[in-house]
């Protein structure tokens, strides 16, 4: 696997691990605070071997005998939070929505067998080992939160200080989003990405894009994304144009009747923000908008949410696909203002 073997300074205090690799899941951005001898870091990756080699990277930032003692999750998604084992007695700082909502996401166990022991020829077991085939989730061991809040929390990393500001429900149950005042930086998890088609489980759009508004008004200068290429606040705006543009299309596809599969599959064939990696992902974010809209309110099932998309992908670009079917429903103009090319 191709990993950076440095961090990337960004700010006063502030150094990126930027795994980069848009167009596949899972290589999560993450970002180390540190101020003298104190260490924080926001999000782990999504195993070991990753989490190891951004502990070496992290060791060259370091002084000598220094060491993260508390971690920042954004958000409980695996590839936020499976490093979190790599850090024995780190305090682990999260939301308490996302706590409460940990049961939702599937374990090392269950990735270890989606991408080991479903049928590899058919949609998911494709899907799974394609896109998640990289990872080791044989030694990973889920660690949660060891302290939560609702609301905001004051953390203070040596002199550096960071306000932990709950946003979700959103991308999740329980999104937080790091704001650092001096450094006039947001670290945004999974609100946000760049580069590829965002996803979002939790929703409704409307709740990312209202994150998104937070985001904005701390009037930071540097927003990091949970994946993909460090933002703008420019790109932020970008990105709620294409949550708005979406919520738009999803919503006209289900006031005529469209089923989830017919509605999603007829805005990837309109080209929506088609410069960007993962079309599938639509399908999940359509698939999400519809439970809104119809008023059900249990649990969101990931896998069974992902199953939709491994579909899709299957019949596009899985082995003997077929190209996408024509629009069918009229499409508005969708702004496209802001929203960055893959980078990388
Ligand atoms: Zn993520």
């Amino acid at each position: 696997m191709n990993l950076p073997d440095g961090l990337i300074p960004l700010a006063d205090g502030l150094h990126l691990w930027a795994p980069g690799h848009t167009g596949t899941w899972g290589f999560a951005n993450c970002l180390l605070i540190t101020s003298g001898r104190q260490a924080a870091l926001v999000d782990t990756p999504y195993d070991r071997p990753m989490t190891e080699a951004l502990i070496a990277a992290a060791g060259r930032v370091l002084p000598d005998g220094a060491a993260v003692e508390t971690i920042v999750n954004t958000h409980v998604n695996g590839d936020h939070t499976f490093g979190n084992g790599c850090f024995p007695g780190a305090e682990i700082i999260a939301t308490r929505a996302a706590a409460e909502h940990v049961c939702r996401e599937p374990s090392p166990a269950q990735m270890h067998f989606l991408t080991h022991g479903t049928p590899a020829d058919e949609p998911l077991g494709w899907y799974a080992r394609e896109h998640f085939g990289r990872y080791r989730y044989d030694d990973v061991r889920a660690v949660p939160p060891t302290r939560t809040f609702s609301g905001r929390h004051e953390l203070r990393v040596g002199g550096v200080e960071a306000e932990l500001i709950e946003v979700g429900p959103a991308h999740s149950a329980g999104d937080l989003v790091v704001h650092l005042p001096a450094q006039r930086t947001v670290c945004a998890g999974d609100v946000l990405f760049q580069g590829d088609h965002p996803v979002h489980w939790n929703g409704p759009l409307a709740g990312i894009a209202a994150a998104c508004e937070t985001i904005l008004g701390l009037d930071p200068e540097t927003v990091v994304p949970g994946h993909g290429p460090v933002m703008s606040p420019q790109d932020v705006r970008g990105q709620l144009a294409y949550l708005r543009g979406l919520e738009e299309l999803v919503h006209a596809r289900h006031a005529a009747g469209l089923t989830v599969a017919e509605a999603a599959a007829d805005i990837i064939a309109t080209g929506y923000h088609d410069h960007l990696g993962l079309p599938e992902r639509i399908v999940i974010l359509t698939a999400v908008e519809y439970r809104h809209l119809d008023g059900d309110t249990g649990e969101p099932d990931l896998v069974h949410l992902a199953a939709r998309a491994a579909d899709w992908a299957y019949r596009h670009r899985g082995p003997g696909g077929q190209g996408a079917p024509g629009p069918s429903v009229p499409t508005p103009a969708t702004p496209a203002e802001g929203t960055a090319a893959t980078a990388d």
